[in-house]
């Protein structure tokens, strides 16, 4: 049974300060939860405190990139090995931002899903099509191009593999208050979990999948009902603790319906 598994992105939106203010409140918001993970995403320079401020929390820290080097000449990147010296446990890799405006590729996307399962930390590799490969049907040939290279030649083992979690996040609906339909995320997440198994067999049921895209309170557990999405990749709705507290309480009471 994969425990489900929602994921805050918070992208470069809160300060250090910010930061704090969300911390006295959120964990008491969503007190009454149990039985599914929640991770905080936010920008490396609050890392540290958020660290601290979750202890004694069911939540934990997660970062939304880093370098595949443990150390060197790259001046502005931080490092898999930095982050889990402070304790940070999951790191986001390949978020179509991150593609779109920093040049990030399938090779790059490699070498970081590489470096976090070397050095303990879980990735959750994201995964989308743009609304062009949409509508010319191209959906599934350009997850399958992004799954296979970013896990190429990775050969983690299967302890390693099974701690990998796939978001998939079609790109037109990121940001743009336009969700994918839950049966059309659901027929996705299917696919790419086929393509987990063609590789790697039954040790694909144990990966999780997310959904990702303008995934808000009122419609996430039109996803997280489907067989094949084990939660979601939150943006705009965990930036406030209402709103976040509000979808983590939808998926806890649907499992409990
Ligand atoms: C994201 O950026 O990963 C995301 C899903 O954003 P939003 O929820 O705002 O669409």
């Amino acid at each position: 049974m994969r425990k489900k598994l929602i994921v805050a992105n918070w992208k470069m939106h809160k300060t250090l300060a910010e930061t704090e203010k969300f911390m006295q409140r959120f964990p008491n918001e969503i007190e009454e939860v149990s039985g599914i993970e929640i991770v905080i995403c936010a920008p490396f320079i609050s890392l540290g405190r958020l660290v601290d401020l979750m202890r004694g929390t069911p939540l934990n820290p997660g970062a939304q990139n880093m370098h595949w080097q443990k150390e060197g000449a790259y001046t502005g990147e931080i490092s898999p090995l930095m982050l889990k010296e402070i304790g940070v446990k999951y790191v986001i890799i390949g978020h179509s931002e991150r593609r779109k405006y920093f040049g990030e590729n399938d090779v790059i996307i490699n070498k970081k899903t590489t470096a976090a399962l070397n050095n303990g930390l879980i990735p959750i590799l994201c995964l989308g099509e743009n609304l062009e490969e949409r509508r010319s049907k191209k959906t599934e040939k350009v997850l399958k191009e992004q799954l296979y290279g970013a896990l190429d030649e990775a050969d983690p083992g299967e302890e390693k593999l099974q701690r990998i979690v796939l978001a998939y996040e079609p790109v037109w609906a990121i940001g743009t208050g336009t969700p994918a339909g839950g049966d059309e995320a659901a027929d996705v997440a299917g696919y790419l979990r086929s393509l987990l198994n063609r590789k790697w067999g039954a040790l694909s049921e144990k990966v999780r999948i997310l959904y990702g895209g303008s995934v808000n309170e009122d419609n996430i557990t039109q996803f997280t009902g489907k067989k094949d999405i084990d939660g979601a990749l939150v943006g705009g709705s965990s930036l406030k603790e209402s709103s976040f507290a509000g979808l983590i309480k939808a998926v806890f009471y649907e499992g409990r319906s």
